[in-house]
């Protein structure tokens, strides 16, 4: 039913023609779900979006004509964003302005641009509006869905349920029992004491004090149980590689299941914003390319099992069995390790007792929010790294990141570094490491940084995302794959020769088990980016249909 609660959608334009022209076909398409509220010019759109903030309504979407007198469409939506930074932006472009608003895409962290005129629109305006729409309201229920989670914010235990949820996209509201008055009332009510934190009300009404990430999985069927006895695939690992194995598997009429220890989307669900992927010119983030893999792999029929681990593998005749977790079996035809990399741990005194009360690994994009108005320390001069100080500027005060070599250009991508250069409240500072933290009630107070000269000194900081490489965790393929000495895994012409047991060549993706490959990250010598493990996903299919026909 239309509310007044109902979120808005502002469109901006000088000309009255346009702006009218915009706003009825908005209204058409859109109308019964969300307010499309007009404005004539960029500092009138500036105060109706104050108005909307200070009454807590949602904004969903900015929609702005890039030639506006005073202030651009593009000045317009870099104010806009400090007001409400996760609504989508659109900027209404002229043929002759997509220039403008190609550069644009980075200033602005631009979600669409769009060329006037939009004729007919249920072609050229509602699949893309309706496209974005649907990835902010995935985003806004998220945090404030069904599922409430009351807790301490620097509690491990609740860091973790928190990331557990958000990363699966489950629905779920964050009450810090510190701050939100609305905590204690729920805690009265259920009755539980707050030695019992943290606490999760379920939808049904069920409380579930101080569970562990696989009860709640449990409780809310996230794991998923396998329905067949037997697969052509398992693949292990739902990073983009294993979820691209599992699109092209389950399309292709193979049975697929596909087992993810955490969450799908792997390291790129962590990634706030993946510019260089193909087909998407203004970037989209690791969670919205993991939504979009998730359910496409479901729709083509793949199985999906969370929250379990590949704990061991073995061959029995021409069958390989993957043993999970919780002590159940998987058996297949072929398996497919795509398992990825971990982040490494920083291991310096307080590092690992503050790990979830202030120190993360990895984005932790759920803590974002949490960081506004905070001091926030990144340590690493990568992408991932750059990525994370691009997207915590957003919300933190002030982003310092610490970086161990004398630069960023030898680590980080040109695009980032430019944006970086860019941001007022993000400050690099160089050829520093963190050798220590502290904290105070159980959460980090304070960093210890080495500089340059050698000296060291203390560094206040709320939050701390540590991002100083990966590593694979195989140690379960131990004695079954040949490995390197790092552990990644090999395949292709480096296992024959080295344990390959057959006359026939191994095909190029297939370790030194006949049946068993491996694509993406975790494969010795693989190119570390999302399209390079999306490709080998894909190709180990076809790999695989050859192999499943010759044996
Ligand atoms: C923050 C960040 C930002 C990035 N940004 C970009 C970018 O902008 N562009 C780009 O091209 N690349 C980017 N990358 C790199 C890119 O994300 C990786 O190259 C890509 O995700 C590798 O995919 P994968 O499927 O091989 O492995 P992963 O993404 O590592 O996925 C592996 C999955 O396997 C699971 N797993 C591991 N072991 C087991 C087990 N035993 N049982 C069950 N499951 C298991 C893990 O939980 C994980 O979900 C970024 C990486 C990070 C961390």
């Amino acid at each position: 039913m239309p509310s007044e609660r109902r979120p808005a959608i502002v469109a901006v334009d000088d000309e009255p023609a346009v702006l009218g022209a915009v706003a009825r076909d908005l209204r058409r398409g859109f109308g019964e779900r969300y307010r499309i509220l007009r404005a004539a010019s960029g500092p009138e759109a500036l105060e109706l979006l104050t108005e909307l903030r200070t009454r807590g309504d949602q904004a969903a979407m900015l929609i702005a004509d890039q030639r506006m007198p005073g202030m651009s469409g593009t000045d317009y939506l870099v104010k806009a964003r400090t007001l409400v930074p996760d609504a989508k932006r659109v900027l209404l472009t002229a043929y002759a302005d997509t220039e403008a608003a190609i550069a644009a895409i980075n200033d602005v962290a631009l979600d669409y641009y769009l060329l006037k005129p939009w004729d007919p629109p249920e072609e050229e305006l509602y699949p893309v509006v309706e496209d974005l729409l649907s990835t902010w309201e995935a985003g806004a229920s998220l945090e404030a869905g069904g599922v409430r989670i009351v807790g301490h914010r620097f509690s491990r235990d609740s860091h973790d349920l928190r990331d557990f949820l958000a990363r699966n996209r489950v629905p779920a509201t964050w009450l810090d029992v510190e701050r939100d008055g609305e905590a204690r009332e729920l805690l009265t009510v259920a009755g539980v004491a707050e030695d019992r934190l943290p606490v999760v009300l379920l939808e049904d009404g069920s409380v579930l004090e101080r569970p562990t990430v696989l009860e709640l999985a449990e409780r809310l069927g996230v794991a998923g149980q396998p329905a067949q006895d037997h697969y052509d695939l398992v693949i292990v690992g739902g990073g983009p590689a294993g979820l691209a194995a599992a699109v092209y598997g389950a399309s292709e009429g193979l049975r697929t299941v596909m087992v993810e220890r955490e969450a799908p989307g792997g390291q790129a669900g962590q990634s706030s914003r993946i510019e260089n992927y193909l087909g998407f010119p203004t970037g989209l983030s690791g969670s919205d390319l993991a939504r979009r893999a998730t359910d496409q792999a479901r729709r083509l029929g793949a199985e999906l099992l969370t929250i379990q681990d590949a704990v061991g593998l073995r061959a029995e005749g021409s069958g390989r069995i993957v043993e999970l977790s919780g002590g159940g079996e998987l058996s297949a035809n072929c398996v497919l390790v795509a398992s990825g990399v971990s982040y490494r741990q920083l291991d310096a005194p307080g590092f690992a007792e503050l790990t979830g009360a202030g120190i993360y690994y990895g984005a932790a994009l759920a803590e974002a929010r949490s960081c506004s108005d905070q001091h926030v320390v990144i340590i690493g001069g990568a992408n991932s790294a750059g990525q994370a100080a691009v997207h915590f500027s957003g919300y933190a005060e002030q982003v310092t990141m610490l970086v161990r070599g004398p630069g960023l250009e030898r680590s980080m991508s040109h695009y980032l570094i430019a944006q970086i250069a860019d941001l007022p409240n993000v400050t690099v500072e160089t050829e520093s490491c963190a050798v220590g933290a502290e904290g105070e009630d159980g959460h980090l107070r304070r960093l210890k940084v080495r500089g340059r000269d050698g000296t060291e000194s203390t560094l206040d900081a709320d939050a701390c995302f540590v991002f100083i490489g990966a590593s694979p965790r195989t140690s379960w393929l131990e004695g079954v794959v040949e490995r390197d000495e790092r552990g990644f895994i090999l395949a292709g012409p480096e296992v024959q020769g080295n344990g390959w047991p057959l006359k026939r060549d191994p095909y190029p993706l297939e370790t030194s088990v006949p049946g068993i490959f491996v694509a993406g990250d975790v494969r010795a010598r693989s190119i570390k980016r999302v399209a390079s493990a999306v490709g080998e996903g894909s190709m180990a299919v076809s790999l695989i249909h050859e192999y499943l026909a010759q044996s």
